[in-house]
């Protein structure tokens, strides 16, 4: 008998209580200070305890904070990574309509900066029709029971005829084989209108997510049109003809220049009269590589959040997951990233709007061999972090056989969210060794562990305060 390896443990302020929770077993309980003691004991070797004592160890061993032993818990999160990865019960595929933007975003390779839109591309027809195949095709061989279709870019909604071809076809190809369906859309918002979502939403369309970077002025400043004209009041107009046709997600890039503008955006947000259609809010801070070794055509990063415990994490703004930021890498801003992501999660509860509680961030879908990115092209990719660089992909729709993709996809097989330096870190479960994108631009190896461990600890700081406040 063993204290999990997985146990984290925070005195509360005031009171002899500890909050614990366990970061494989998802349990979370707030306990006396000499149930704490009970695993400091054990950790110790005691195995005979009485009484009262008896039970709490029972307790404890039933929602995993002790275990039989250090490698029967091993194996356990061996099983968990590798169910994960073969999980079939959905089947994800990120489809990128174009990679065409209509924004100048400065952090982004992307967006209509020189000739970009002249040569980025954009599906056609006659792909969405081979891509849709190749999802029927999935569906019989996976026969999940959902399936999820997320359009992203670039700006997916420049390719409209794509993006409905593919919501309708989708939804059909479902239907037959009794899959339930779902489409969800990653947008700038500049031509997100009614009509768009009506055409969707009988398609499966359940969520949208736009994204705001910072106040009105900030963000016409981060996000602006070609000819620097703003963008923050259409959008703020377009979301208020759309908010009671769709459960909407805000989601916004900071950095250090933007990130003091944020709690005037969630002000702003609050007065609006769509501000109780707001699903959620969760702001991400911008990932650069330091600039020497900027690799081209990797699209910007940011941290991920999601609702489900140990459910999925992506540092791009396709992810559902999420924010895995903490503070052991090479990463410069990491400390800035830890402590300002807190900031806005607690500001963003502050106002009532629901953020992700920055704990439960699950291994990516880039570990799950059931979700799928693909560009333009009918390119496959592992996930939407790497779409911008050809040489990342990992196969075709049509099935063809290229040495270089092969060898791809042969490094990707080889990723593991048990990364050799994560060692005993007690969020692997929930980090499964961060952002593979983040570890290739910033550190030049996706196989190593992009750390923002002060995130997690910050977070879970916050969770224990919140569960004690609200037991209290
Ligand atoms: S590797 Fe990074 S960008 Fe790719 S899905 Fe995971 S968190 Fe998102
Ligand atoms: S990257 Fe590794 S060491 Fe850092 S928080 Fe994640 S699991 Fe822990």
């Amino acid at each position: 008998m063993q204290p999990s390896r997985f146990n984290v443990q925070v005195p509360l302020a005031d009171r002899n209580d500890v909050f614990l929770m366990n970061t494989f077993s998802d349990a979370q309980v707030i306990v006396s200070s000499d149930v704490a003691g009970l695993l400091e004991r054990v950790s110790r070797g005691e195995s005979r305890f009485h009484g009262e004592e008896a039970e709490s160890i029972q307790t404890l061993l039933e929602h995993g904070f002790v275990v039989e032993s250090r490698e029967r818990e091993n194996s356990d999160l061996d099983d968990y990574f590798h169910n994960l990865r073969e999980d079939t019960e959905q089947l994800r595929v990120t489809l990128l309509t174009t990679l065409q933007c209509n924004f100048a975003c400065d952090y982004c390779f992307q967006g209509d900066h020189g000739d970009y839109n002249k040569f980025a591309e954009k599906m056609s027809m006659e792909t969405a029709r081979e891509v849709a195949a190749w999802i029927g095709r999935q569906l019989d061989e996976i026969r999940p029971e959902k399936f999820v279709l997320t359009l992203f870019g670039g700006e997916p909604l420049l390719n409209l005829p794509v993006a409905y071809y593919m919501a309708e076809e989708c939804h059909r190809l479902c239907t037959e084989r009794g899959v339930k369906p779902g489409v969800s859309l990653i947008t700038n918002g500049l031509l997100l209108t009614p009509d768009v979502v009506n055409r969707l939403v009988p398609y499966g369309l359940y969520g949208v997510k736009v994204t705001l970077d910072g106040d009105r002025d900030t963000h016409n400043r981060m996000r602006p049109l070609r000819g620097r004209q703003g963008t923050f009041d259409r959008i703020i107009d377009n979301l208020r003809h759309v908010a009671h046709l769709v459960p909407i997600t805000i989601g916004g890039n900071f950095d250090e220049s933007s990130v003091d503008s944020y709690p005037d955006l969630l002000d702003f947000l609050k007065e609006q009269d769509f501000a109780d259609k707001i699903a959620k809010i969760n702001f991400k801070p911008v990932i650069k590589a330091p600039a020497p070794q900027t690799p081209k055509g990797m699209i910007p990063l940011t941290v991920v959040s999601g609702d489900k415990p140990l459910g999925g994490t992506c540092m791009t703004s396709a992810g559902a997951g999420a924010g895995a930021k903490g503070g052991s890498s090479v990463c410069d801003s990491c400390h800035f990233v830890d402590e300002k992501m807190s900031f806005l999660r607690d500001e963003t509860r502050k106002r009532g709007f629901p953020t992700p509680d920055g704990t439960h961030m699950g291994p990516c879908e880039i570990h799950r061999r059931h979700a799928h990115t693909i560009g333009p092209d009918g390119s496959l990719y592992m996930c939407p972090g790497f779409t911008g660089s050809k040489t990342e992909s990992t196969g075709h729709i049509d099935d063809r056989a290229e040495s270089w993709r092969l060898e791809a996809a042969t490094r990707f097989a080889k990723l593991s969210p048990k990364k050799e330096e994560c060692g005993e870190c007690t969020y692997v479960p929930v980090c499964g060794g961060g952002c593979s994108v983040a570890a290739h631009t910033e550190l030049g190896d996706m196989h190593q562990a992009s750390c923002h461990k002060g995130a997690f600890e910050s977070a879970v700081a916050g969770l224990a305060e919140r569960t004690a406040a609200s037991v209290a």
